[in-house]
């Protein structure tokens, strides 16, 4: 099978041909049809992740067919399913015990420690893999598995807030002003200063508002979810919340977050991050992703063109979702 694997950081993907893994207990085999490109696909080739398992296939955003399956695989040859980042958990910590299995210490994550979607063919536990419905298709699904249930778990943390500002109008942000609009809650859309058409994409899928993250809110602003990996959209993002605003970090990786004045944090503001998935989320999420009303915008590439997805994704060349299609 066709495989794209990076072998350290700081290195692109190469492509080597290798057998299909064998699958045993809860395992199942997924013949790919389509995975997503994700921000912490960059992260793994630039190493800035704790614990890479190098060599390591990236992907974790992946629409697919179960080919071949474990005795005790929960989902059965010929069920299709997708693929998120969650990969596996201990299920005997505190963690794993309280419904809180995307703090587990011992989780491990595709494309990050197990290999993931950038290849013909992959293994996942079973246990971790959601149903898909088969009419579903593949290249809109896919983003929704990483970019759309980030977003969705950092939009349940913001409660009931009406107004929210997003930081970074990408993959996740787009996917996230969907669900919060069919919610009848108002998206504010701060993208890179003088981007003019991630500001017009915004206002196209729905956001109230849009400007560059140099500018100040135009409104009090009830949550922001911040999704660039910039540190420095923490303290801008805390100016433009009102009091018992959140600050909710979504991305995996940020920069250091510049000193600000305790006087901005007064008045109960809170700053939290969001860290992985669990699978009830991936539930929850896939469940409204049925409903049908969710677009994802994707540019498509094949499989042996990830390397220029990734380019793209650095460079900001990008409307919406990069997604490899591989069947
Ligand atoms: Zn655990
Ligand atoms: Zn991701």
């Amino acid at each position: 099978m066709l495989t794209l694997v990076f072998h350290s950081s700081g290195t692109d993907l190469v492509a080597e041909q290798r057998a299909e893994p064998d699958v045993a207990n809860y395992d199942v085999l997924i013949r790919v049809e389509a995975c997503g490109v994700c921000r912490t696909d960059l992260h793994v080739r630039a190493g800035e992740l704790p614990d890479i398992d190098y060599p390591i296939v990236p992907g974790h955003q992946v629409v697919g067919w179960v080919v071949a399956a474990g005795t005790r695989s929960p989902v059965a040859i010929g069920e299709r399913v997708g693929v998120a980042w969650l990969g596996w958990t201990c299920g005997q910590c505190d963690y794993c015990r309280t419904g809180r299995e995307n703090l587990c210490d011992a989780a491990r994550f595709h494309g990050y420690q197990l290999d993931g979607g950038y290849a013909e063919y992959m293994r996942a536990d079973g246990r971790y893999c959601f149903p898909l419905d088969p009419a579903l298709p593949a290249a809109t699904t896919a983003p929704l598995l990483c970019a759309g249930l980030i977003g969705f778990r950092s939009l349940r943390m913001a409660g009931d807030a009406r107004r929210i500002g997003l930081y970074g109008f990408g993959s996740a942000a787009h996917i996230v002003t969907q669900v919060a609009t069919h919610e009848k809650r108002e998206i504010y859309a701060f993208t890179r200063p003088g981007d003019t058409d991630a500001c017009e994409f915004a206002l196209e899928i729905g956001a109230t508002w849009a400007g560059g993250s140099d500018q100040p809110a135009p409104c009090d602003l009830d949550a922001a979810l911040i999704f660039a990996p910039d540190g420095a959209l923490v303290p801008k993002a805390l100016k433009d919340v009102r009091k018992g605003g959140m600050i909710i970090c979504a991305g995996i990786h940020m920069t250091d977050i510049p000193s600000f004045p305790y006087s901005h944090l007064w008045g109960e503001r809170q700053i939290r991050s969001v860290a992985n998935l669990t699978r009830q989320d991936g539930h929850d999420f896939m469940a409204l992703a049925a409903e049908g009303f969710l677009q994802p915008r994707v540019t498509t590439y094949p499989l042996a063109d990830a390397n220029a997805a990734l380019a793209d994704l650095a460079n900001g060349a990008l409307t919406g979702t990069a997604v490899l299609m591989v069947d």
